[in-house]
């Protein structure tokens, strides 16, 4: 009778583990698909590719004080504007320090600081949002492992889900 009982829970052994890698298997390939899926639909873009966009819409330049009289503050670090320093005007004409803007259109919404007006495309900006969101709460292939590891050690997998 003992030798059955081993039989048996080898056999109960072998269909367990065979049944965990079944179902990683089928996890990993509709992560494939669905990542494919994605990615050709809505490709991600790069910081760099970003701030390219932006530079290619608005376009940097040199601050000149000239005949103006009036001074400009800009609404991202609240100083002055100064003689030659990098700057970037917006289509909704609002001027910011060129780094200033950058750094706050990477952050939400590509708006303007001042009126809220589009920066970019709305399309754009999710698309690198994505991609932030993506590097920061993307599951990586550890908790697969880690998964695997669990499930082979005889606790419940099913709390993973
Ligand atoms: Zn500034
Ligand atoms: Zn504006």
């Amino acid at each position: 009778m003992a030798s059955l009982y081993e039989c048996l829970s080898h056999l109960y052994t072998i269909a367990t583990v065979f049944f965990t890698v079944l179902l990683l298997e089928s996890v990993i390939l509709i992560r494939s698909i669905t990542k494919s899926f994605s990615g050709s639909a809505n490709r991600p873009i790069t910081t760099t590719q970003y701030l390219k966009l932006i530079e290619e819409k608005n376009p940097a330049s040199r601050f000149k004080t000239g005949l103006r009289v009036q001074t400009i503050e800009c609404a991202v670090c609240l100083s002055m504007l100064e003689e030659g320093e990098e700057i970037r005007k917006l289509k909704c004409k609002h001027t910011f320090h060129k780094d200033c803007l950058d750094q706050w259109l990477q952050l939400d919404k590509a708006t303007c600081p001042l009126c809220r007006s589009n920066v970019l495309p709305e399309e754009i900006v999710a698309q690198y949002h994505r991609r932030r969101n993506d590097q920061e709460y993307g599951g990586s292939d550890e908790e697969l492992v880690f998964f695997l590891s669990v499930a082979l050690h005889g606790s419940n997998p099913r709390r993973q889900w």
